[in-house]
């Protein structure tokens, strides 16, 4: 069976392997189908589209889209998207935009708990100029010895009710797969076991996203366990969703899950790419 891992991360976004470094470690990895999902920004793709040829395996044009859903910070990834699309691209600029001017804020907060510098700081992490985010911040504070390592950065800093945490209003579920959609992709909902919501707003969600025409959910990925795999292999039967399998790969020696790691998706559910002609 191919391994698929429609889920990962290059220096695009905040992962630290250059496209080209990526594509290549998917390859030693023995990732047959990999999609390149970086948060907000699809200028990776072409770059590992040129190394995925080289290497010999297949690469599917992705894009994971940070959402606000009822106060609750949602990812959408979307999949075989025409990365040329204007709507997609001008709905990732105003994403990207909005990026900026919550750094600083960050970087204003973190100043409060006697942290200077943290913007510029981020910004020699953040290789695309467009792209900053908090793992940024996360590497920075790791380098000068706040914290000793991006893992534990997310336990004490950048969340809710620590340093360096802002409020942030993302782009709508509704536009986040209406962008998917204009690009001829499929829109899939990221990692839902990392929300930590109760059942009863975790299905509103389910039934919103599949009103809105969600395609499918991952099933399987890095921040998932065994029991959130099996949970949403049957989540994934209830609410007509394809499934979905991915790393969410980041960075080597960051914690997380390898590229093409991970169990393969359970038999009940239909995959993703069922009807991809390349299974
Ligand atoms: P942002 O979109 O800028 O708010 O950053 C979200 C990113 O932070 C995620 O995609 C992860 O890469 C990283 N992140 C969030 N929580 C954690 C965590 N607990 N451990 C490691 N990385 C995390
Ligand atoms: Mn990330
Ligand atoms: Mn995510
Ligand atoms: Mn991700």
């Amino acid at each position: 069976m191919r391994n698929f891992d429609l889920h990962c991360h290059s220096s695009t976004s905040d992962g630290v392997l250059s496209p080209q470094a990526l594509v290549t470690r998917a390859a030693e990895k023995g990732v047959d189908v990999l999609a390149l999902t970086d948060h907000d920004d699809i200028g990776g793709l072409n770059e590992a589209e040129q190394t995925a040829i080289k290497q010999g395996i297949e690469l599917v044009r992705g894009v994971e889209v940070s959402v606000t859903w009822n106060g609750v910070t949602i990812h959408v990834v979307g999949l075989r998207i025409d990365s040329e699309n204007s709507h997609l691209l001008r709905g990732l600029e105003s994403i990207q935009q909005g990026r900026q001017l919550r750094a600083e804020r960050i970087s204003h907060e973190l100043e409060k708990s006697g942290i200077k510098g943290a913007l510029e700081g981020a910004r020699m992490y953040a290789h695309n100029p467009r792209l900053i985010g908090r793992t940024h911040f996360a590497r920075y504070l790791v380098e000068t010895g706040v914290v000793k390592d991006v893992r534990t950065v997310f336990k004490h800093y950048l969340v809710k009710g620590r340093a360096g945490y802002v409020e942030h209003q993302w782009t709508t579920l509704e536009n986040a797969v209406g962008w998917i959609h204009a690009s001829g992709g499929q829109a899939v909902l990221a990692h839902p076991g990392r929300y930590d919501l109760k059942t009863g707003k975790l299905k509103r969600l389910l039934a919103d996203f599949k009103e809105l025409g969600g395609d499918g959910i991952e099933v399987v990925t890095g921040s998932h366990t065994h029991q959130h795999n099996a949970r949403f292999a049957v989540l994934a039967g209830e609410f007509d969703l394809l499934a979905s399998r991915g790393s969410d790969f980041h960075a080597p020696g960051e914690g997380g899950r390898e590229l093409g790691g991970g169990p393969a998706l359970p038999d009940s559910v239909t995959p993703i790419w069922h009807n991809w002609g390349i299974n």
